[in-house]
């Protein structure tokens, strides 16, 4: 075999996942939580979420969105919590229009890149693993919306 046959064929070579993988949601609020983070947005985000909570995108971005270099991210409370996910019912204040990042959890790059971190995520996320199984094709689809 020469390398162009080698390459080729690594290429085709389908990921570890390539079976699909299972996740269902239990609406814990664990992902907007804890150990701080960023859930970076751009500018339709930003406008979906505030037209979601009935402000202005101005006045959205000015009490939910910091400044990060020149990315920009939603604010967190100073223990990690997102500033949308509500204290008492631990839901998303704008869950219909939530950012792709959130949308897209658990099938981000980062997490699927092995097996191993694919484990880890489903130490933190207790849907991770379990209930409805999602298609090779569901998960990447999901992962190439945005780069995480
Ligand atoms: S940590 Fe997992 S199960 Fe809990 S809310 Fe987030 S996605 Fe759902």
């Amino acid at each position: 075999m020469n390398h162009s046959d080698q390459n080729s064929k690594q290429s085709k070579k389908k990921p570890w996942y390539a079976d699909g993988l299972q996740f269902t949601c239990t609406q814990c609020g664990d992902c907007c939580s804890g150990e701080p983070g960023f859930v970076w947005v751009d500018q339709d985000e930003i406008d979906a979420m505030a037209e979601a909570m009935e402000l202005s995108s101005a006045a959205f971005e000015k009490r939910f969105i910091r400044q990060v270099g020149t990315d920009r991210s939603l604010v967190e409370y100073p223990d990690g919590d997102c500033i949308l996910l509500d204290p008492e019912t631990r839901k998303c204040s704008v869950y219909q229009s939530r950012p792709i990042q959130c949308r897209t959890w658990p099938f981000w790059d980062s997490n699927l890149k092995t097996k191993r971190d694919w484990k880890e995520t489903c130490e933190v996320c207790p849907g991770a693993g379990v209930g409805k199984v999602y298609s090779f094709e569901e998960i990447e689809r999901a992962r190439k919306e945005k780069s995480v």
